[in-house]
C-alpha cells in the first residue's frame, strides 16, 4: 500500500483534480488497500490567507473579507464541477460554514488589530481542510471509495504554532487507531497535509511545504511501501528550474543526498520528508501529476548505480553571515559553546560554520532575532553581519570518494569571490557562500561543469 501526497499545484483546479483521481485509481495495490492520499491546499491558497489574516491584522477588514469572497468562490466552483448534487448540498454548507468562521475570523482581528502564531494557524489551517474534503469527493465521484480524515485528529504536534513539530508516537498511534483500519475496509483515507492540533486540540500547522512532511509521517506509521510526492516537475533536477534553464533530471537519489539538497534550499522537497522514510526504510518517489507515466526520481538508500560526480546542486537566498572575532578564542575552549548557546537561546538554525584562530563565520537564514543575537555575541568579541549573501551546494555520494570533485567546484567558481566553503564530515556535499548578486553566474558555471551545456542534440544524432 502507498503514500501518495499532492502539492498545490496538482490539486489547483478541476482538472489537476481529476488526474488526482486517476493516479489514485493507479495507485491502489492489487489487494484493494490504498493509496492513502495526502494533498496540500489549492496552489495559491496559504498565501492567500496569509495576506487575509495580515491583512485584516492591519484594520483593512474590508480587503480581507474580499479576498475571503474570492476564495470561497473558488472552493465553490471546484465542487460544482467536479461534484455531483447528492454530494454536493452536504459539501457546500461545510465549506461555506469554514468560510462564515474565517470572516468572523477576520472581523475581530480587524477589531483586535494583533495577529498571534496561534490565529495565524487556524487561519493557515482552512486550505488544507477545504481541499481534503474536495478530492475525497471528487474521488467519491469518480466511483472510488474516498474518505476524509481530519487531519487534525491524527497529526499530533507540539504547541509551536506556524512551526509546530510532529510528536512521532501518538501521532502513529493516531495514524494506526485512525488511517488504517479504513485502509483495511478498503477504503482511500484523504487527509491534508501541513496541518496538526495539539494533545488539547489547538490547530496547528508544519511550517511552510510541510505537506511533503505530513505524507512522509503518514507513510512511516502506517508502513507504506512506497511514499509518492506528486508535483510540478518531473522529480529531482539537478538544479533549480528556476534558476537553470535546462537542468536534467536525477533518476535516483540516496536519502542522504535527497536529505542534503532538500536542507539547502531543493524546495521540490521539505527538508523534514525524508527523515520518517530512511527510519522505516521506505523508498520515496517524485513525481509529476501532469505526466504520470514518467519514472520519476526514486530515492531510496542506496546511493544511485553510476551516475555523475556530483548528483545535484541546491541553492537558498537571503542568507546572512555572522562574523564573530575576539582574541579570546586565541587557545581557549568553551569559546564556541558560548557562541553558540547564543543561537539555541533565540532557536535560530544555523547552516554554515567556519572557523579560524580568531575568528567564527556562521550562516542563518531565520532573521526573526538578528538584532538580539548580535547584541548577545557582543559580549563575546567583535560582531560583524553581511546580509543578502547566498549559499550554493553541491550533493553527491561520489564527493567522499573522489577529493578532486571538491577541487573542481571550487575551481570553477574561481572567479567568484568566496565568502566561506564548507565540506561537512559526511563529506557528501560542498557548500560555499557567496553575495546573493553572484549565485546565478555562480550556479552556471557549476552546472555546466557538471550536467555540461544545455545543447540541442547533435545534428548528426536526429
Ligand atoms: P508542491 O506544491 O507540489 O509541493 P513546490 O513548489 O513546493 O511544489 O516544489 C516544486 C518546485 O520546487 C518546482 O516547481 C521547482 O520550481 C522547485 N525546485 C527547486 N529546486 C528544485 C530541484 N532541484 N528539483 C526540482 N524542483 C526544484
Ligand atoms: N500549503 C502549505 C504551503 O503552501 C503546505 C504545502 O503546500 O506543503 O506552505
Ligand atoms: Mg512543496
Amino acid at each position: 500500500m502507498i503514500v501518495q501526497k499532492f502539492g498545490g499545484t496538482s490539486v489547483a483546479d478541476p482538472d489537476a483534480v481529476l488526474r488526482l483521481v486517476a493516479i489514485a485509481r493507479a495507485g491502489r495495490a492489487p489487494d484493494g488497500r490504498g493509496p492513502i492520499i495526502v494533498v496540500s491546499a489549492l496552489s495559491g491558497v496559504t498565501d492567500a490567507l496569509l495576506t487575509v489574516a495580515a491583512e485584516a491584522g492591519a484594520a483593512r477588514t474590508a480587503d480581507a473579507l474580499a479576498l475571503i469572497d474570492r476564495l470561497r468562490e473558488r472552493h465553490l466552483a471546484m465542487t460544482r464541477a467536479l461534484v455531483g448534487q447528492d454530494q454536493r448540498t452536504a459539501l457546500d454548507a461545510e465549506i461555506a460554514d469554514q468560510f462564515d468562521q474565517l470572516a468572523a475570523v477576520a472581523r475581530a482581528l480587524g477589531v483586535l488589530r494583533e495577529v498571534s502564531d496561534r490565529t495565524l494557524d487556524v487561519v493557515a489551517a482552512m486550505g488544507e481542510l477545504f481541499s481534503s474534503r474536495i478530492v475525497a469527493a471528487a474521488l467519491v465521484q469518480a466511483g472510488l471509495p474516498g474518505e476524509w480524515v481530519d487531519a487534525r485528529r491524527v497529526m499530533v504536534t507540539t504547541g509551536d504554532h506556524t512551526r509546530a513539530v510532529p510528536l512521532m508516537r501518538e501521532t502513529a498511534a493516531a495514524l494506526r487507531a485512525v488511517v488504517l483500519p479504513r485502509v483495511d475496509a478498503g477504503r482511500i483515507p484523504v487527509l491534508g497535509g501541513f496541518v496538526g492540533a495539539t494533545l488539547d486540540g489547538r490547530t496547528t500547522t508544519l511550517g511552510r511545504g510541510g505537506s511533503d512532511y505530513s505524507g512522509a509521517i503518514v507513510g512511516a506509521a502506517v508502513g507504506a511501501s512506497e511514499i509518492q510526492i506528486w508535483t510540478d516537475v518531473d522529480g529531482m533536477l539537478t538544479a533549480d528550474p528556476r534558476l537553470i534553464a535546462e537542468p536534467r533530471l536525477v533518476p535516483h537519489l540516496s536519502f542522504a543526498e535527497a536529505a542534503e539538497l532538500a536542507y539547502f534550499g531543493a524546495k521540490v522537497l521539505h527538508p523534514s520528508t525524508i527523515h520518517p522514510a530512511v527510519e522505516r526504510n521506505i523508498p520515496v518517489r517524485i513525481l509529476n501529476s501532469r505526466k504520470p507515466d514518467g519514472l520519476g526520481t526514486l530515492i531510496t538508500s542506496e546511493p544511485a548505480p553510476g551516475g555523475d560526480a556530483v548528483t545535484a546542486m541546491a541553492a537558498k537566498r537571503d542568507v546572512t553571515v555572522i562574523d564573530i572575532t575576539s582574541s579570546r578564542m586565541l587557545m581557549a575552549y568553551g569559546f564556541l559553546r558560548q557562541v553558540f548557546e547564543v543561537f539555541e537561546r533565540f532557536q535560530t538554525a544555523v547552516d554554515v560554520v567556519t572557523t579560524s584562530e580568531v575568528s567564527v563565520s556562521v550562516t542563518v537564514d531565520d532573521r526573526r532575532h538578528l538584532e538580539a543575537i548580535v547584541d548577545a555575541l557582543s559580549e563575546f568579541g567583535e560582531v560583524a553581519i553581511e546580509p543578502e549573501m547566498a549559499l550554493l551546494c553541491a550533493v553527491g555520494d561520489r564527493l567522499r570518494a573522489d577529493p578532486a570533485i571538491a577541487a573542481r567546484v571550487v575551481r570553477v567558481l574561481e572567479e567568484v569571490p568566496l565568502r566561506m566553503i564548507s565540506q561537512a564530515a559526511s563529506r557528501r556535499n560542498i557548500t560555499v557562500i557567496m553575495r546573493q548578486a553572484d549565485l546565478p553566474h555562480a550556479m552556471h558555471r557549476l552546472h555546466e561543469e557538471f550536467f555540461g551545456r544545455p545543447v540541442a542534440a547533435p545534428v548528426e544524432a536526429r
